[in-house]
């Protein structure tokens, strides 16, 4: 059964910097993967489930995937990812205005 993660970007961001802080390195891990899918998708609008340039982070015993990530921006605002390797996927919210936001 594949994992499903959601994750409001926020919480892994200073308040007031909004620069990564020191994270325990799982968090860190899912910081910076999750900035580089938003990256890739605010930065490709109009995409629709695209490829990105992102390989999956996942490891289990050990053994990473660095599996194919596709992702793409839903109505509600939120960017859905899906490894097409492994199947690990999640929704990312709260990523407007962050530093890796590039609609604008
Ligand atoms: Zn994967």
């Amino acid at each position: 059964m594949p994992d499903h993660y959601t994750i409001d970007l926020r919480h892994y961001l200073d308040e007031k910097t909004g620069e990564i802080p020191p994270l325990p390195a799982p968090a860190m891990t899912i910081a910076l993967f999750c900035g580089a899918v938003v990256a890739w998708v605010s930065g490709w609008p109009g995409s629709d489930g695209e490829l990105t340039n992102v390989p999956c982070r996942r490891s289990r015993s050990r053994s990473p995937c660095y599996g194919d990530v596709y992702a793409r921006l839903t109505v509600g605002d939120a960017i859905v990812f899906r490894c097409q390797a492994c199947g690990e996927q999640g929704t990312i919210s709260g990523w407007r205005g962050t530093r890796w936001d590039r609609s604008a």
